[in-house]
């Protein structure tokens, strides 16, 4: 784990023309991967997905909560990842125990992993005076699966905002920890200048990957000197960023309290418990014959 902790920056350049959020994901992409197990080629297709939505979600307001899901026919299967206005981000894979042979320049295949498909992206604007406010859907087939590629076709295309979009999980050959993970999402208004454009375009294709940055121990800050090749950002938002699930024992609770009492009862008599895995933390939560007479009692 890296001692830093984890956070995003979220800035503007050229007179609001240009917005540019970097990130250094690293902590939480290994928490994600301790939690469910990972094995690398997953570890590094989860962490960018997580990566990416953390770059997605920097401009949310309040309640707003934005969703990805990765439904690729590939071996890793579907992979579904959450983020809210406050820097929390969780996920999982469906298959987390997925490796690929490497391809051919040495790097894990996380584009055979996740394969042909389909990417859905929902922004929720979260409740709003006791009702839920229109979330906006947007999906467009999966270009090559690599995950960045795929977020940046989405948002050019389905949200209309052009957009450039690095994500990079480097994963430790010997221990399989994460050993870097990060990214940075630039995004242009539709009043940019050609000269503007010009200059991103140059500083994208001569930036070196994110993981070699962060290897190289670059913060957010540096990341986004060098995405935007020198243009003085102002930085508007520094947000800290972990991984963290909103699942709690009392929730757990009352989803099984919702089977009903004759359901419980059943669970009583067969496995003398009640046991509830979270998708998302991969954390279980079990109920004991006492908690569940407990909930019957106040089902009844
Ligand atoms: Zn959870």
């Amino acid at each position: 784990m890296s001692s830093n902790p984890d956070y995003l920056l979220y800035a503007i350049a050229a007179n609001e023309t240009v917005r540019c959020v970097t990130t250094v994901t690293t902590n939480l992409v290994q928490e994600a991967c301790r939690r469910h197990l990972t094995w690398k080629t997953a570890s590094v297709a989860l962490g960018r997905v997580l990566t990416g939505a953390a770059l997605m979600a920097s401009n949310m307001k309040e309640m707003e909560r934005l969703t990805i899901h990765v439904e690729g026919r590939g071996p890793v299967g579907t992979i579904s990842v959450d983020a809210d206005a406050h820097g929390n981000v969780r996920g999982f894979v469906q298959n987390p125990q997925t490796d690929m042979p490497l391809r051919p320049d040495g790097k894990l295949d996380v584009g055979a992993a996740v394969g042909k498909g389909v990417l859905h992206v929902i922004r929720d604007a979260g409740f709003e005076i006791g009702f839920m406010k229109d979330a906006y859907r947007g999906s467009v087939p999966l270009v090559s699966g690599e995950i960045a590629e795929d977020l940046t076709y989405y948002l050019t295309n389905s949200e209309q905002v052009p957009s450039a979009m690095s994500l990079g999980v480097y994963m430790d050959r010997g221990s399989g920890n994460v050993a870097a993970a990060g990214g940075f999402l630039i995004q242009v208004m539709p009043d940019v200048t050609e000269d503007i454009l010009e200059h991103l375009e140059k500083a994208v294709m001569h930036a070196p990957s994110s993981t070699e940055l962060i290897l190289g121990g670059a913060s957010p800050e540096d990341i986004l000197n060098v995405a935007l090749g020198g243009l003085e950002p102002t930085i508007l938002a520094r947000k800290p960023l972990t991984f963290r699930c909103s699942c709690s024992q009392e929730r757990a609770e009352s989803i099984i309290s919702a089977l009903g009492a004759a359901e419980m009862e059943s669970m009583i008599a067969e496995q003398g418990q009640a046991e509830m895995t979270c998708h998302f933390c991969n954390m279980t939560y079990r109920l004991s014959v006492d908690d569940l007479n407990r909930l019957i009692a106040g089902a009844e």
